[in-house]
C-alpha cells in the first residue's frame, strides 16, 4: 500500500508526518531539521531554492523570495488583506486577469498554488527519501477559518506538485485527534487555540468515546505572528526615520534585515526580559553609514502588541458562545502554533478561558502528526476514531433587498446538503442568478462573494409563480458545490464554486506538467 503522508503546510513552517505502525513520526529534512520553512526563492541562474536554503540568502535575494505566500492563497488583489501585504511585502503582488492577487518574479508571474506547490513538491521529496519510495497521496491541512476559495486553491497547490489531495483537514481538528486519540480524555471538551506566522484559529471539541465532534470553530484568517513582527519593524522604522531622517522602508536589503531582526528579537523576548536589535551599516546618511541599535523589552513588545492580542479575544468569546458552553465547561485548553510560546498569548487565553493551557504537545509538529493520524482512520486502521468537523462560516445567496438568505449556517457538520426553494420577483422574469456569498451578516454586502451563476430559460408567467429550488453541497473538505433547479421544467445548472476565483481544471493539469518536467 502506498504511503498518504500529512502535511501542514503553515504560513511560516511545513512539516511532513508519517505513519508508522499505528504511531505518526515527523519526518526530518534534509538539514535534520523538523520542520521546514515555507520559502520559496528564485535565483538568477533559474535554479529554485525551497526551505531553510531559500529562507538564509532572503536577505540578499528579497524581491525574487517568497515566504508566508499562504497569506495571499484565494484571496482577491482587492482585498484589504492584500493592501496590507502589498505594502509590507519585498516581493511584487499582481492582479491577475480574474482580479485574484499573485506574484511576480523577474518577468513570471505566478498564482499562491503555483509557489505552494513548490513547498509541498519539496515536503514530498523529503518524504520520499525518508520512505525510500515514491509518494503521491497526501492530507494537507488548512486553517479551519479558511475559506472555499482558499480550499481550493490549497487543493491545486497540492495537484500541481503532483500530490492527490486524499483530505483537506481543519488543522485545529488535526491537532486536537493528534492530542486525544492517545490520551481518549473521553466526555471531555477540549479547546484548540492555534496562532500560527499567518493566522488564528479557535476550535472547541467534545472527545467522546473515539467521536472527534467539533462543536464551534472561529478565527481571524489574517492575524498572526507576521503582523506582531510587522509591528516592531514599523516602529522602528519610524523611530529610526525620527532619528536620522532616513526611510528603512524604502530599502528592501534593510527591510528584509530588520524583518528577520525583528522576529529574532520578538521570539527572544518570550523567554527573556530584554533582548537587543543591532543592525550594523543598515544605511547610510549624510554622515556617512548608519547602525541601528535598540534595546528592546518584553513590556515594550506587549504594549505595542496590544491590539493584536486584543484581537483574539473575540474569536473565542463567539467559538464559546456558538458551542452553547460558559468557559468553565471547557476542560482543556491545547495551545497550537510558534506564537503561543509568547507569554502574553498565554496570559490571554487564561483570561478568556479561565485555565492554564495543558503542555506538552509540541505546537510545531502536532498539526502534521494529526493529519497523518487521520490517514490511519481513511485506511481503516483506527475504526473507534470519528471526524466530525464543521463549517467555519454561514454560506447562502444574494435575494431581494440585498438580503443573505443562508442554507448553510455556521458549525454545521459536514458533510451537508441544503435545499431551499426561491420565486422569481419579476412577472415574465427570464433568468435567476444566482449569487454566492458567505458571511455572517444580515445583507450581503458585510458577506463575501463565492461565484454567480445564471439560470435561464425560465418559464413565463407571473412574479412569484416560477419557483427555482437551490442546493447548496458541501464536502468533508469543505469545499462547496452549488446546484439550482427550475422545478416546472427541471432544468438544472450546477457549479463547483470557482466562478470568480482560482485556476481552472486544465490550468492546474498544465502546471502540474510543467513542475515535473522541471
Ligand atoms: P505557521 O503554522 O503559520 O507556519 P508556526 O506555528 O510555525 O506558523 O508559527 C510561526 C510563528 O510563531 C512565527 O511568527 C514565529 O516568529 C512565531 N514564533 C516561533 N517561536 C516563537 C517564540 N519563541 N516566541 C514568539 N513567537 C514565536
Ligand atoms: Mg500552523
Amino acid at each position: 500500500m502506498s504511503a498518504i503522508v500529512g502535511i501542514d503546510l503553515g504560513t511560516t513552517n511545513s512539516c511532513v508526518a508519517v505513519l508508522e505502525g499505528t504511531e505518526a513520526t515527523v519526518i526530518h529534512n534534509e538539514l535534520g531539521g523538523r520542520t521546514t520553512p515555507s520559502v520559496v526563492a528564485f535565483k538568477e541562474d533559474g535554479g529554485i531554492l525551497v526551505g531553510a536554503a531559500a529562507k538564509r540568502q532572503a536577505v540578499t535575494n528579497p524581491r525574487d523570495t517568497l515566504f508566508a505566500v499562504k497569506r495571499l492563497i484565494g484571496r482577491k488583489f482587492d482585498s484589504p488583506a492584500t493592501a496590507e501585504l502589498r505594502r509590507t511585502m519585498p516581493y511584487e503582488i499582481i492582479r491577475a486577469n480574474n482580479g485574484d492577487a499573485w506574484v511576480r518574479v523577474g518577468d513570471r508571474d505566478m498564482s499562491p498554488p503555483e509557489v505552494s506547490a513548490h513547498v509541498l513538491g519539496h515536503l514530498k521529496r523529503i518524504a520520499e527519501e525518508y520512505l525510500g519510495k515514491e509518494v503521491t497521496q497526501a492530507i494537507v491541512t488548512v486553517p479551519a477559518y479558511f475559506d472555499d476559495a482558499q480550499r481550493q486553491a490549497t487543493k491545486d497547490a497540492g495537484r500541481i506538485a503532483g500530490l492527490e489531495i486524499r483530505a483537506i483537514l481543519n488543522e485545529p481538528t488535526a491537532a486536537a485527534l493528534a492530542y486525544g486519540v492517545h490520551r481518549t480524555p473521553t466526555g471531555s471538551v477540549i479547546a484548540v487555540f492555534d496562532l500560527g506566522g499567518g493566522t488564528f484559529d479557535i476550535s472547541i471539541l467534545r472527545i467522546e468515546d473515539g467521536v472527534f465532534s467539533v462543536m464551534a470553530t472561529s478565527g481571524d484568517s489574517f492575524l498572526g505572528g507576521d503582523d506582531f513582527d510587522r509591528m516592531v519593524i514599523d516602529a522602528l522604522v519610524h523611530e529610526f526615520q525620527e532619528e536620522h531622517g532616513v526611510d528603512l522602508g524604502e530599502d528592501p536589503v534593510a527591510l528584509q534585515r530588520l524583518k528577520e531582526a525583528s522576529e529574532r528579537a520578538k521570539q527572544e523576548l518570550s523567554s527573556s526580559l530584554d533582548t537587543e536589535v543591532h543592525l550594523p551599516f543598515v544605511a547610510v546618511g549624510p554622515q556617512g553609514p548608519l547602525h541601528l541599535v535598540r534595546k528592546l523589552t518584553r513590556d515594550w513588545l506587549e504594549q505595542l502588541t496590544r491590539p493584536l492580542l486584543e484581537r483574539l479575544e473575540g474569536p473565542c468569546r463567539r467559538a464559546i458562545g456558538d458551542a452553547k458552553l460558559n468557559a468553565a465547561e471547557i476542560d482543556q485548553v491545547v495551545l497550537v502554533g510558534g506564537m503561543t510560546r509568547m507569554p502574553a498569548v498565554v496570559e490571554k487565553t487564561f483570561n478568556i478561558f479561565g485555565k492554564r493551557p495543558v503542555k506538552g504537545v509540541n505546537p510545531d509538529e502536532i498539526v502534521a502528526i494529526g493529519a497523518a493520524t487521520q490517514s490511519a482512520i481513511m485506511r481503516g486502521g483506527l475504526k473507534e476514531v470519528v471526524l466530525l468537523d464543521v463549517t467555519s462560516h454561514s454560506l447562502g445567496i444574494r435575494v431581494e433587498g440585498n438580503r443573505f438568505s443562508a442554507l448553510i449556517h455556521r458549525n454545521t457538520h459536514i458533510p451537508v446538503r441544503e435545499t431551499k426553494i426561491f420565486a422569481t420577483t419579476e412577472n415574465d422574469q427570464e433568468f435567476v442568478s444566482v449569487e454566492v456569498f458567505q458571511g455572517d451578516t444580515p445583507l450581503v454586502s458585510g458577506s463575501r462573494l463565492l461565484g454567480q451563476f445564471l439560470l435561464g430559460d425560465l418559464p413565463r408567467g407571473p412574479a412569484g409563480s416560477v419557483q427555482v429550488q437551490v442546493s447548496f453541497t458541501l464536502d468533508v473538505d469543505g469545499i462547496l458545490c452549488v446546484d439550482a433547479k427550475e422545478i416546472r421544467t427541471g432544468k438544472v445548472t450546477s457549479k463547483r464554486i470557482l466562478a470568480s476565483s482560482g485556476l481552472s481544471r486544465d490550468t492546474v493539469e498544465e502546471l502540474s506538467r510543467a513542475y515535473a518536467g522541471r
